[in-house]
């Protein structure tokens, strides 16, 4: 208020000397037209600042006062109070010129980030029911249509093939680039491309629901989950603002007022304080960090991992400990039976005939195994009243006798001694008994995962410190998994509870001895494991593309069942936090070192103009490096 009395003041009235010098004359028309030249800056000022000021006096009235444009409108008005009318509208115009920039780069990187994953499909060609074809928007598309999806096309909703077979590309979705077979009767997920044969399928979501509108929705959702940087960025901006304008206020009154001679060396020092003013706006780093993350999570999505918030990904990058499931996980968690033996007068025909029988009604991968290698089962008119232990067994009524399938503690709880015969047989070992009677062992092994070994030393080399395998199968399997994959740590033997008590412990140990700054990630299949994944810092789930009970459950999905993705992320985390960290660090000092340099009057508008726009633009070319080349290199690094 009081800049813009002093500005009118400025234009209205001649200078002092003029109007009031001994013997002047009435003002001068060279004096009014000085006036008139001047005020006709303010012509171009409102052209360029009008929405600054506008956003302005709708924040004071939304009581939101302090923020950029509350600063430019007081700086810039105080400049023109000054009588520096040039530098007014010269402020107001970088400052603009800024703005459109960044507004130019964050567009830019949403739709980098959508270029990046390239799955939406654009269009559909439904078969109607006279034979005919007809293209359609995919949101058209209803449940139960039938579509047809030529060589190179993108399979527009998830839906069941119908007809033909072929090959078609995950790797948008999955970063998966070895092309997946399907055929009749199998299910395709919207966004994957069709290889080179036609396939006709039948729409089972529409497009509104489809994997490709989730994982979409997922990544714009994901900047909402802000992370402990940009939380602080913020409330760094809500105290800071009041904070510099308290300061630029005492700097233009408190100098002149201690000098003695206020009216002489005010407007110095106002303009001093203007120029403080515009030095001090936060821009730089509201708008760059939150982009940087923004960019890691294209990054992370690029690679098919899902990362589900901000923070999720700046806890990636600040993880001491993995705890993983094994079957599954660790293991391909497809099973086969490898020895039988039968105890007594049994044979291992009969033997397996009894454990299929009690497995039929259970879901556990150990299950199909055992009805698999089943030649002759039972009707299952035979078999009733099954119950499922869940990391235990299974108990059921098969003709008239009660058969239990189980590991051996399993069957101890229920007074049943077993007998080891097959205790050399590597694998899981499947106790079998017949109305209390112990009457056989069947073996059955998984085999570790391909690359889950190599996933585990970069997991290692990335900086996690411990990395946990927890299983509740028996300690022998547990040992020989570890020992095979490198895990140094484990614990066998557990119930699926225990697995919460085992997290919930490790994770107060990690956060006592870590001052909390260490994280722990679990990482399971998503569906059994749903308690785990909940309570640790970041919960990882494997792939379960398209299952939408994971895609829930989960901080973070890992769409194919690939390991080696959480090192990567773990990378891209790393590099987000560091450039971050870089912007807060650069926009900081130099926003510190013009603040001293502008009270000290030694910094004039311009370098305050470079110290807000400047550094802004900096920060945010910054930022984007973490959508462009720097994701290349991560492949080629690993
Ligand atoms: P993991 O921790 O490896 O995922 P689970 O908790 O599912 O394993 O099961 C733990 C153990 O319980 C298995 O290794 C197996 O010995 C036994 N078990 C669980 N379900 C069954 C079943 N349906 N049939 C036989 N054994 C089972
Ligand atoms: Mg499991």
């Amino acid at each position: 208020m009081f800049a813009l009395l002093l500005a009118a003041e400025h234009l209205l009235l001649p200078p002092l000397e003029t109007a009031e010098g001994p013997g002047s004359a009435p003002a001068s028309p060279a004096l009014y037209a000085g006036i008139a030249i001047k005020l006709l800056y303010l012509v171009p000022y409102f052209i360029v600042g009008h929405d600054v000021i506008r956003k302005c006096f709708i924040g004071i009235k939304n009581k939101q006062l302090f923020d950029e444009s509350f600063l430019m409108t007081l700086a810039t008005v105080g400049a023109f109070g000054c009588g520096e009318f040039e530098e007014a509208v010269a402020v107001m115009l970088f400052y603009q010129v800024g703005e459109f920039f960044q507004s130019y780069a964050v567009g830019k990187s949403r739709g980098a980030i959508s270029d990046l994953m390239d799955i939406a499909p654009e269009f559909a060609n439904r078969e109607n029911e006279d034979g005919s074809t007809e293209v359609i928007e995919p949101d058209d598309i209803e449940v139960g249509d039938i579509l047809i999806v030529k060589p190179g096309e993108r399979i527009p909703t998830d839906a069941l093939v119908v007809e033909g077979h072929g090959l078609i590309n995950t790797a948008a979705l999955t970063g998966e680039s070895v092309p997946r077979e399907v055929k009749e009767g199998e299910s395709v997920i919207s966004g994957c491309i069709n290889g080179d044969t036609l396939l006709k399928v039948q729409a089972v979501k529409e497009y509104d629901d489809s994997t490709v509108m989730q994982i979409l929705e997922l990544v714009e959702n994901a900047a909402s989950r802000k992370s402990e940087t940009e939380s602080f960025i913020t409330r760094f901006a809500k105290y800071y603002t009041p904070i510099v304008v308290i300061a630029a206020v005492a700097l233009a009154f408190i100098p002149p007022l201690i000098s003695g001679n206020f009216t002489a060396e005010f407007s110095k020092w106002l303009l001093r304080a203007c120029t403080f003013l515009v030095i001090s706006c936060p821009c730089a780093l509201v708008i760059s960090v939150p982009l940087a993350f923004f960019g890691g999570i294209g990054a992370a999505s690029k690679e098919g991992v899902l990362v589900k918030g901000s923070n999720f990904l700046e806890q990636m990058s600040m993880l001491d400990t993995i705890v993983t499931d094994k079957t599954g996980t660790l293991t391909e968690g497809k099973f086969s039976v490898s020895y039988m033996e039968a105890a007594g007068e049994m044979d291992t025909d009969e033997l397996i005939r009894y454990a299929a029988a009690a497995e039929s009604g259970s879901t556990h991968p150990i299950a199909s195994a055992i009805t698999e290698a089943c030649k002759k089962p039972y009707p299952p008119s035979k078999i009733k009243d099954t119950q499922v232990q869940a990391g235990g067994g299974v108990k059921a009524i098969v003709g008239r006798d009660e058969i239990i399938v189980g590991k051996k503690s399993y069957l101890e709880e229920q007074g049943i001694e077993t007998e080891d015969t097959l205790a050399d047989a590597a694998g899981t070992h499947c106790y079998v008994a017949r109305n209390g009677k112990y009457i056989g062992t069947i073996v059955v092994s998984d085999k570790p995962k391909a690359n889950a070994k190599e996933a585990i030393s970069a997991m290692l080399k990335a900086g996690v410190k411990h990395v946990v395998m927890l299983t509740g199968d028996s300690e022998s399997v547990a040992s020989s998994v570890a020992s095979e994959l490198g895990i140094t740590d484990y614990r066998a033997e557990l119930l699926p509870q225990d697995k919460v008590n085992v997290a919930e412990e490790m994770l107060s140990v990690i956060k006592a001895s870590t001052k909390g700054k260490g994280k722990l990630a679990f990482i399971g299949d998503g569906i059994n494991d749903a308690p785990v994944l909940s309570i640790a810092d970041v919960g990882i789930a494997m792939g379960s593309l398209g299952s939408d009970a994971a895609i829930e459950a989960a901080d973070v999905v890992i769409m194919d069942d690939n390991l080696t993705r959480i090192p990567k992320v773990m990378k891209i985390a790393s590099r987000t936090i560091g450039i971050s960290r870089m912007n807060i660090v650069f926009a900081l000092f130099v926003k510190f070192a013009c603040l001293i340099l502008g009270a000290a009057g030694i910094a004039n508008m311009w370098v305050a103009v470079f110290a807000d726009v400047g550094v802004a633009v900096i920060c945010i070319l910054n930022s984007m490096r973490m959508l462009i080349k720097d994701n290349e290199q991560l492949k080629v690094q690993n």
